[in-house]
């Protein structure tokens, strides 16, 4: 009997609501690791491809869990998106990035400049501009050039007044804005136009398969032209390899991120980096 009742205590335990009692542990964790300072912003640099100078950095924000190590932010940010603490957690982020950038437009560069990534949810939110940002930028004495917001396609394609006054507000502070992972979504050319974007990020599943005469080497110059046409510059994700590097040069691509230049690294490891590159 004692049995039957264990096995009907499984039964009614079904693997759902165990994955709801692990969400729920892992949105205490996420509150706990803001608190307790677990998070940690790495730096990955943003190449410029005829120079091989580094002009820019992407921010990626990583967790130093106390028990699991390194967790990656496509663990954690879905989590963060649902329970709504991706606010906070991009304010932090975003508040890092722009001391760093402070930094290293005064060390390396007065151009410099680092890239936030914003999910749909923190860029749609209710009520709330970036009035904060823009204040916190001014008390660092940095323009709003400082940074640029890497945003998805799929806003676009929302075409809401929020949407488009936030874009506004974004410009009107002279933050620029770069649109994240292009050629995986509803892809539509026309909002190109529409909008006021600036970068256009060739997603890494494009880099992956370029080779001469391949259907993926056709798209991103063709991508590449049109965005130049419109005024964009093109920034490629994932660029692994030489041959990768050399053929977007060739195809007039701007500026590469990836593998072969560096992975994201800790920001003292960025700027010793940059340190290395300034006195070269
Ligand atoms: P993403 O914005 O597309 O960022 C680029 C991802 O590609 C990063 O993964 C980066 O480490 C990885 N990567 C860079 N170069 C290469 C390469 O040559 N090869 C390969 N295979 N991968 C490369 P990461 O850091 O794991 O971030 C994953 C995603 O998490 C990001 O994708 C972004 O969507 C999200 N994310 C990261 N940090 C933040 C944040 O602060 N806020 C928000 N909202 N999302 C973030
Ligand atoms: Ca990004
Ligand atoms: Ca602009
Ligand atoms: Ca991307």
């Amino acid at each position: 009997a004692k049995n039957a009742g264990r096995n009907r205590f499984s039964y009614f335990t079904p693997a759902l609501q165990v994955a709801a009692i692990n969400r729920m542990r892992m949105t205490n964790d996420l509150r706990s690791a803001l608190k307790g300072g677990q998070f940690r912003v790495y730096f990955q640099p943003i190449v410029h491809l005829r120079t091989g100078k580094i002009h820019k950095a992407e921010a990626l924000i990583r967790w130093e869990h106390p028990q699991r190590g390194l967790v990656s932010p496509l663990e954690f940010i879905p989590l963060a998106e649902s329970s709504g603490l991706i606010i906070e957690i991009g304010e932090w982020v975003f508040m890092e990035s722009a001391r760093w950038a402070s930094r290293w437009r005064r060390d390396h560069h007065p151009e410099f400049q680092v890239s936030v990534n914003q999910s749909p949810l923190e860029f749609q939110r209710e009520g709330k501009g970036y009035e904060g940002w823009l204040a916190h930028l001014r008390e660092l004495g940095l323009s709003g050039q400082a940074v640029v917001v890497e945003i998805t396609e799929g806003l676009l394609l929302d075409a809401s007044s929020g949407v488009t006054d936030k874009l506004l507000q974004l410009r009107d502070a002279g933050i620029q804005v770069a649109l994240d992972d292009f050629g995986t979504g509803y892809s539509s050319l026309s909002y190109l136009k529409k909008f006021d974007i600036d970068y256009l990020k060739i997603d890494r599943s494009f880099t992956r398969n370029l080779a001469p005469e391949s259907s993926d080497m056709a798209l991103s110059e063709a991508i590449i032209v049109m965005a130049h046409k419109l005024g964009l510059r093109v920034i490629a994700e994932g660029v692994e390899t030489h041959e990768q590097r050399d053929l977007l040069l060739a195809a007039g691509c701007d500026y590469g991120q990836g593998y072969l230049f560096a992975r994201p690294v800790p920001a003292a490891q960025f700027d010793a980096m940059l340190m290395a590159q300034t006195r070269a």
